[in-house]
């Protein structure tokens, strides 16, 4: 496995290769389990060479969120990497990607705007111009995204249709703890107390689906009831946003549509900000 610092060296190796192997790719954040590792299992399977980049986007941050005391721990990522069968790791420096005179941005206007983009303004637009950096220095066919941020796959799928880029878009299906929990680099930030309570936004959506599964029919409304009647039980957990949304334009949806929508949430438990999403 290689690890590589500089953007310029990575895109020169690739462009190199591009044309004899496929290439697959997956952007993380670092610090990571087993939802990265599942990104990275699919890349194996179907490409010649896989590229995993951790980089802790600062474009992506409001200014009173979590980037400096975002988990890290290259030391133990590099070893799963190892491990995993990855042939390069990419490990820019901040200044390495954007330097003092960096001034582009790239906005995927409609699909970034609800959900998680009404309470974190330019997070997608941060989102978007690192992915589009990373897909042209990387040069993958295939990159691989975690439906469980979902939103953020759709803004990745928009942008390369919309920017004409030679790169196909891989959603992976999200991975949960044992007790229901989507696996979240953000998870080491919450206390045993808080860690159980957080149980009630996976609980809230999986009682929705049996809801739904069990009258073949549901109102949005209704939807959001049995998801706030599943918070109630945790007194440290308060809602940010509940959404019932059509799974490719993310607009308002009055009813869940079957196989056309998905339901989101995120919540703050403590200090900690969770997302969580299920397909209908
Ligand atoms: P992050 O390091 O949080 O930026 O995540 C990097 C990639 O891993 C993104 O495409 C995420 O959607 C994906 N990912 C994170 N957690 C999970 C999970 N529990 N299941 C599947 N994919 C995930």
């Amino acid at each position: 496995m290689k690890i590589l610092r500089s953007a310029k060296w990575l895109q020169g190796l690739m462009l190199k290769r591009r044309g004899q192997k496929s290439i697959g790719f997956v952007p993380t954040m670092g610090y990571l389990h087993d939802g990265h590792m599942e990104l990275v299992r699919c890349a194996r399977k179907t490409c010649d060479v896989v590229v995993v980049s951790i980089f802790v986007n600062p474009l992506q941050f409001g200014p009173k969120e979590d980037f400096k005391k975002y988990p890290r721990n290259e030391r133990r990522d590099l070893a799963l990497l190892r491990k995993a069968g990855v042939d390069f790791v990419f490990l820019p420096k901040t200044n390495g990607l954007y330097d003092r005179n960096f001034q582009t941005r790239v906005d995927v206007c409609e699909v970034s705007r609800g959900l998680c983009g009404s309470s974190r303004p330019g997070h997608f637009s941060g989102v978007a111009t690192v992915v589009l950096k990373l897909l042209n220095i990387v040069q993958p066919h295939l990159a691989y995204f975690g439906e469980k941020d979902f939103q953020q796959l759709v803004v990745i799928k928009t942008m390369v249709r919309d920017l004409n880029l030679p790169v196909k878009i891989v959603g992976v299906p999200i991975v949960r703890d044992l007790d229901g929990l989507a696996l979240s680099s953000r998870n080491v930030y919450l206390s045993d107390m808080e860690r159980r309570q957080a149980l009630g936004l996976s609980s809230g959506l999986k009682k929705i689906r049996e809801r739904f599964h069990r009258q073949k029919k549901l109102s949005a409304l209704s939807a959001k009831k049995i998801f706030l009647t599943s918070l109630a039980e945790s007194s440290t957990v308060c809602l940010d946003y509940f959404a019932c949304v059509d799974r490719n334009s993310l607009t308002p949806l009055r009813a869940v549509k079957k196989n056309k929508t998905l339901i989101a949430a995120a919540v703050h438990v403590g200090k900690t900000r969770l997302i969580d999403n299920i397909q209908l």
